[in-house]
Parts: C-alpha cells; sequence; structure tokens
C-alpha cells in the first residue's frame, strides 16, 4: 500500500525482546518504517519439520540428520525448548503491542513466498533485517536472504548480535584472526570483566514499534502451522520422539538437573532465582556439581536460543553486588562488590564469547576433523571411525566395532560408571554438567580415539543447549584438535568419578543397576566388582562386566580424614593450586586433567601425591563428604608453562567489517560445510554410512 514501509525481521538465536538491538533501534529512533513483521523461521536442516507436512502430502527438504554421524540434529528435549522460546517471545512481542509469525522452510523460500504474497495483495517488502551469526549454515542462510534481497531490490541489513559478553567492537581485535589460541592470553586482555560488557537495552514500550500488519500471507504449502501450542509442539515432536531404539529406561526416582521451561520470561525467573538464592555467589564452588538444579546456573539454553544475553546476566549482578536492588537485598554477598561466585560466572560467559570468536577465526574449521589445530598443515591423528570407506585397512578396532561403541557411548553401557551416568542423564533430559561432558567427550575421543565430530552430533542431538560454537570447540578442545594448548592429556573417568562424584551419588542416579552395589571403585568401573558381588545382583553376564569398553588401572587406598575447610579440595602434598583451563600451570601430559580443568576446586595433581578430600560441612550439592582416599591413577608430571601471557592491549574499534554489521551481499563466505543428505530413515542404531561421498575434498 502507498505510503506504507514494511520491516521484516527474520529472527533465529535472538528470541528475546529484552536487550535486543533491532527493537531497540526502532523503539527509540526515527527510521521510517510504518510496519515491522518479526518472523521466526524453523530451518527443516536443522529441526526436523515433517510434522508440520499437511496429510497426504511429502516434505520438499531432505531429513534434519547430522551430516557426520546420521543423528537428528535436534533431539525432542531441545526441540521442545524451543517450542517454548518460541511461544514465549511470540507473548513478549504482544506484550509491546506487536506480533511475530512462525513460519517453515529455508530462509529464501519463506522470503520468496512472503514476497510473491504480499505483492499478490500489492504490498512489498521495504527492508530485511537480522542478526547475524558466524557459523557456516547460519552464514548460508544469511547469504541466502541477502541473495534474494538484492535480486528483489529490498534492503538488507545483518546486525551485529549484541547478545554476547563483551561486544565484539571492544575486544580489541581488528579481526578474528588476531584472536589468540589460548584463552588465558585473550582473557587478559579483556581483564577486568567486570568493566567490559557495554550497557544492556531496555524493552521496547508498548507502542513504541512500527505496527504489526493487519494481514499477513498465510505459510506455504505443504506445511501448515498451528496457532495452538499444544498442537505445535506434538507435531514439532512426532517425528523425533523415538531417537534411539532400546533406550535405557527412566531411573525410577531420577530428577533432571535442567526442569527449566523455554523462553525469555523463565530465563530471567532463573536469572532473579539464581541471585536471590545465592546460588550466584556460591558458584565458585559448587560449578563442579553433577546432581541438582542450582549447582551451575543451566542459563546456557537460554543464552544459546538468545531469550537472555550475556550482558543482561552482567548488569543484574552489577545490581546486586552494588546493593542497587533491593529485591537482591537478602541474598548473601549483597552490596558487598564482585565475588568469587559472581567473577567466574563472567569468566565462563567469557568462555562462551571465546568460542564464538573461535569460529569467526577459523570458520569451517568448527567443523573438520583435524579441528582448529589443522590450520597449521601439522596435524595428523588418526581417529577411529565406523564408516567402512573412511577406515584405514589396519584401523583397530575396526569400524563395525567403533560403530558398536558409538551405540553404547550413547545409551550408556561403556562399564564407566560417570560416562555412563551422564549418557543417560542427557538422554532423558538433555542436560549433563560440564564435569560430566569434559569426561565423556575425553572418554570417546581419548579413550576410545573415535572421531571427535560423532560426539559433536551426538551432543547437538541431545543437548538442550546446544550452540555450534560452543559444542564443537569444546568437543575439539577436548578432543585435542582445538585451542587446548595441552591437548595430549585425557580425563581418567575413575579418578574424575572419585572427585566429583564422591558418593557414587550421581553414577547411582542414573545407571540404577549400580545402585546396590556398595564399593565406590566398582560403581566406577563395574567390571572391576568381584563375582560374589556381581553374582548377588545378578550382574554377572552384564555386557558392561563381560565386555567394558575400557579398563582403567586405578587402585584405591583409604587414607584417614584429614582437617576441613568448607568447600575446597585440601591438599596433603605435592604441588596444587586452583588452576583454570588454559591458564598455565600444571600440565599432565597424557594423565588427568588434574580435576582443575578450570576454575573448579583445586583438585589433585596428578603426580602420584596424596590427596584427601574436603569432609566439611558444605553447603553444595557436590561437596566431598564422607571417606577421605587418596588415589594412585595414571600419574603424570607437571608440564611447563607454556602460555606467554601478552599484556592488555585495547585497540579501538576500527570501524572494519568484522566489527559492524554487513548490508546485502558484501560479505565473502567460506565453502559449504553441512550438504543436504538424502532421506534417510529414522536414526536407531547408529549405523555407519558413506557420507564422505557428499563431502568436499577437504573433509
Ligand atoms: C563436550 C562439551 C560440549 C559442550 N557443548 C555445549 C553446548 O552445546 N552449548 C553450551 O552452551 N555449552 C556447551 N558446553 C559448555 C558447558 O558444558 C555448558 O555451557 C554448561 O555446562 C552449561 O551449564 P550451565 O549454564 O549451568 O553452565 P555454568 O557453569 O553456569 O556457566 C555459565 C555460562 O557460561 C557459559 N559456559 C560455561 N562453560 C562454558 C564452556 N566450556 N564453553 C562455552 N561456554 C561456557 C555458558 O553459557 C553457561 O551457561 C560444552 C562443554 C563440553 C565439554
Amino acid at each position: 500500500m502507498a505510503g506504507n514501509k514494511l520491516l521484516v525481521y527474520l529472527l533465529r538465536r535472538d528470541l528475546r525482546v529484552i536487550d535486543n538491538p533491532i527493537l531497540h533501534h526502532l523503539a527509540t529512533t526515527d527510521h521510517g518504517f510504518t510496519h515491522l513483521l518479526p518472523i521466526y523461521i524453523l530451518p527443516p536442516h536443522q529441526i526436523e519439520t515433517s510434522g508440520f507436512v499437511a496429510e497426504g502430502q511429502k516434505s520438499p527438504y531432505p531429513l534434519a540428520k547430522s551430516q557426520v554421524g546420521r543423528f537428528w540434529r535436534c533431539g525432542p528435549a531441545r526441540a521442545k525448548f524451543q517450542a517454548e522460546c518460541i511461544w514465549d517471545v511470540k507473548h513478549n512481542f504482544e506484550s509491546v503491542s506487536s506480533g511475530m509469525l512462525v513460519r517453515i522452510g529455508k530462509f529464501d523460500d519463506v522470503l520468496n513466498h512472503l514476497i510473491e504474497s504480499l505483492n499478490e495483495n500489492n504490498q512489498s517488502i521495504d527492508t530485511v533485517w537480522m542478526t547475524e551469526e558466524p557459523s557456516k549454515e547460519e552464514v548460508d542462510d544469511q547469504n541466502a536472504v541477502a541473495r534474494v534481497c538484492s535480486e528483489k531490490g529490498i534492503d538488507f541489513k545483518l546486525w551485529l548480535d549484541e547478545k554476547y559478553f563483551i561486544d565484539d567492537r571492544d575486544t580489541g581485535l581488528k579481526s578474528p584472526q588476531d584472536l589468540p589460541d589460548v584463552f588465558t592470553s585473550y582473557r587478559k586482555t579483556q581483564e577486568p570483566l567486570r568493566e567490559r560488557p557495554r550497557p544492556s537495552l531496555p524493552r521496547p514500550q508498548a507502542g513504541s514499534l512500527p505496527s504489526f500488519p493487519s494481514s499477513v500471507p498465510p505459510q506455504k504449502a505443504p506445511f501448515e502451522i498451528p496457532d495452538n501450542y499444544d498442537e505445535f509442539v506434538r507435531r514439532l515432536l512426532d517425528p523425533i520422539d523415538n531417537m534411539i531404539s532400546d533406550p535405557p529406561p527412566f531411573p525410577e526416582g531420577a530428577k533432571s538437573a535442567h526442569p527449566f521451561k523455554g523462553g525469555e520470561s523463565p530465563a530471567w525467573e532463573r536469572l532473579y532465582h539464581l541471585i536471590k538464592s545465592g546460588a550466584m555467589t556460591t558458584y565458585q564452588e559448587t560449578r563442579n556439581g553433577l546432581i541438582g538444579t542450582d549447582y551451575s546456573t543451566k542459563l546456557s539454553a537460554f543464552l544459546a536460543m538468545g531469550c537472555i544475553s550475556a550482558r543482561s546476566i552482567h548488569d543484574e549482578l552489577v545490581k546486586f553486588e552494588d546493593g542497587t536492588e533491593r529485591d537482591y537485598s537478602k541474598a548473601m554477598g549483597f552490596g558487598q562488590g564482585e565475588n568469587e561466585g559472581t567473577r567466574a560466572v563472567r569468566f565462563e560467559l567469557l568462555w562462551r564469547d571465546y568460542m564464538r570468536l573461535c569460529t569467526m577465526k577459523y570458520g569451517v574449521r568448527l567443523f573438520k576433523l583435524d579441528g582448529f589445530k589443522g590450520a597449521n598443515g601439522n596435524y595428523d591423528k588418526k581417529w577411529n571411525t565406523p564408516n567402512e570407506e573412511d577406515a584405514d585397512p589396519d584401523q583397530n578396532p575396526p569400524p563395525k566395532v567403533v560403530a558398536e561403541m558409538i551405540n553404547r557411548f550413547i545409551r550408556g553401557t561403556t562399564g564407566m560408571g560417570l560416562v555412563d551416568a551422564s549418557s543417560r542423564e542427557l538422554y532423558h533430559t538433555g542436560y549433563t554438567s560440564n564435569r560430566a561432558r569434559q569426561n565423556a567427550a575425553s572418554f570417546l575421543t581419548k579413550h576410545l580415539g573415535v572421531d571427535w565430530r560423532i560426539g559433536a552430533s551426538i551432543y547437538e542431538a541431545f543437548l538442550i543447549d546446544f550452540d555450534v560454537n560452543s559444542n564443537h570447540s569444546n568437543w575439539q578442545y577436548i578432543a585435542g584438535c582445538g585451542n587446548d594448548p595441552r591437548s595430549n592429556r585425557s580425563f581418567n573417568p575413575v579418578k574424575q568419578a572419585f572427585d566429583y562424584d564422591n558418593d557414587g551419588k550421581f553414577c547411582r542416579t542414573w545407571c540404577w543397576e549400580l545402585r546396590e552395589i556398595t564399593k565406590l571403585e566398582h560403581v566406577f568401573q563395574l567390571c572391576t566388582a568381584l563375582p560374589e558381588e556381581l553374582e548377588k545382583h545378578g550382574l554377572t553376564n552384564n555386557i558392561m562386566v563381560t565386555n567394558p569398553l575400557k579398563r582403567i588401572e586405578f587402585s584405591v587406598d583409604r587414607k584417614p580424614r584429614g582437617s576441613r575447610r568448607p568447600y575446597r579440595w585440601k591438599r596433603a602434598g605435592g604441588r596444587g593450586g586452583n588452576n583454570r583451563r588454559g591458564d598455565s600451570g600444571n600440565s599432565s601430559g597424557n594423565g588427568d586433567f588434574n580435576g582443575n580443568y578450570r576454575n573448579g576446586p583445586s583438585s589433585p595433581p596428578n603426580t602420584g601425591d596424596t590427596y584427601m578430600q574436603n569432609n566439611g560441612q558444605s553447603r553444595s550439592n557436590w561437596a566431598p563428604r564422607g571417606n577421605s582416599m587418596s588415589w594412585r591413577g595414571n600419574s603424570n608430571g607437571y608440564g611447563p608453562n607454556n602460555h606467554g601471557l601478552p599484556g592488555r592491549g585495547h585497540i579501538p574499534f576500527q570501524g572494519n567489517s568484522f566489527q559492524q554489521g554487513y548490508t546485502n551481499n558484501a560479505y565473502h563466505h567460506p565453502p559449504r560445510q553441512y550438504m543436504p543428505g538424502p532421506g534417510y530413515s529414522q536414526q536407531q542404531q547408529y549405523v555407519p554410512h558413506a557420507y564422505h561421498q557428499q563431502l568436499p575434498p577437504h573433509m
């Protein structure tokens, strides 16, 4: 209609109205748009959408399965969480007198259909905006939208996403290529972290946004989108409901550590709860926990969908630390400045930033078998693959055996208690702790030598908080082909279980077979239990006993209890320290990560020294109690401090394309990573397949 100026805002992982740069701009400047049409697109390559196809019709898109692994890209836990996020933000748009459409299809298909439908009614789109994402598929989608806009004479702008902790314009990096490969080096250039984030942007006032169009084009056939939530979720989950055959049964009494609904409103409720309950203050002490909702923030899934920004979290922490928000006045540490816990949360949020910056630096290397390390051309580690076509003729174990290992890893029957409990928890709840993830990833890639990308796609399928940058970078980090400067170390999952599940509760909760097993070392590695005990509990023929995927030599000596110090590990000798991941300090060669992977409690270095767990009156649910023990596991000495730490060096904003939003097609994109695959039947067992033929030559 003459005089109308329609802006289409395509949402992706920015499902929020608070601290949303696009909405803030629209609410506060004289932009000239008369109408705003926000659209959330369910991308059929990343989430299965065939449940929305009208009866008797077929989806034009291949199944949303991962290229490496052929797992569903998005499993039920995240699909449901995502549906909740979509519905919640739709409601939030309505609460500021706007609205939001949900559409299904490839980005260019949706946009083309929208343009055609509007044209039929003598309407047109003036401008399309979206926020940028750096990883390959997202860049492809951006490019596809930019292309359509350029063909149809529509303005297109890509906005800088401001959901991260430190704004790209303030990092001091002139280009992503300047990012140090050691996290600590980067962190040191950004400290003090509390001073770094920009202020967050307020929720737009009702009526401040351009009007939502009075009529909107329908969804393109063959898809139909129900307008009620229950039906929407039913259709979303229908095709992916049975992710695996013979799944582990849900253990009686087990509870999800992540029972939270998705959405912007639940994200804020969660944040308020964490501050008011004191969980933010105790975070540093509890963050290596395994059981319960509050040992860590559980903000990752909200952050991944962009329901809340890292700087909004920071802002609330500042209000609490400065004592300016009376609602927080009863919380431990109120008005006393930054504390160990709030500092540690900022530290972790910087890790998240860093992982994204790594994607910007390395592009498609995020998905490559030789990872970031392969960039120098000297990384040639061989991985065990389940694919006959890719395996070396002398691969040991052979591909069939590797496929079976993967099946058992997913179902939690490897025989390694901590790893199995984590897999089962993940399968049932969509969440498992950072500590458990590290151990599971290390077991699969280091102990079993399996292609890390298979693990990454399993996590993509099952994690509620999947974020491609954080997930793939962490997998690479643990596998040794990413940005871990000491890449040949691995976790000892038995020792880690003694360190972090010291009463066996986590393992016994999720691996119900282990509940009656009395000795911890047997809980953590069932095959070490005595025949009489196995017989007694009917476990003699259990596959975890008859064919454990790995045996780890580990002996336990009971020692007298040491003195107690709340929350802390107490070292009884040798060197220790409160080391953080990537920090300088202990390096353990091929041994354990020393339990000090990041800023957790100081735990034993791996030198064969004797350590005692504190069994004091801890407020945390992970904290050690009961037996004090010493360990003699795979011990390794310390390595040198191999991180040169540059001083702080902020370079002012240079205004280059890395730091600014892009316009139209004027940006380069790397070659395609995920290629559309043929329609495979629903994933049941892991069956190796000949995917390599579809991959570009560099894979
Ligand atoms: C193999 C592996 C895969 C992972 N996959 C993902 C993933 O897909 N998505 C994801 O968000 N995190 C991932 N992580 C990182 C980390 O495990 C989760 O962010 C964390 O467990 C989420 O729980 P939380 O929100 O309670 O974290 P908290 O301990 O409360 O941390 C606060 C926030 O800091 C960020 N953060 C913490 N640790 C990391 C980290 N190592 N890397 C990046 N950001 C971090 C997250 O945004 C998190 O919400 C992975 C880690 C490993 C070892």
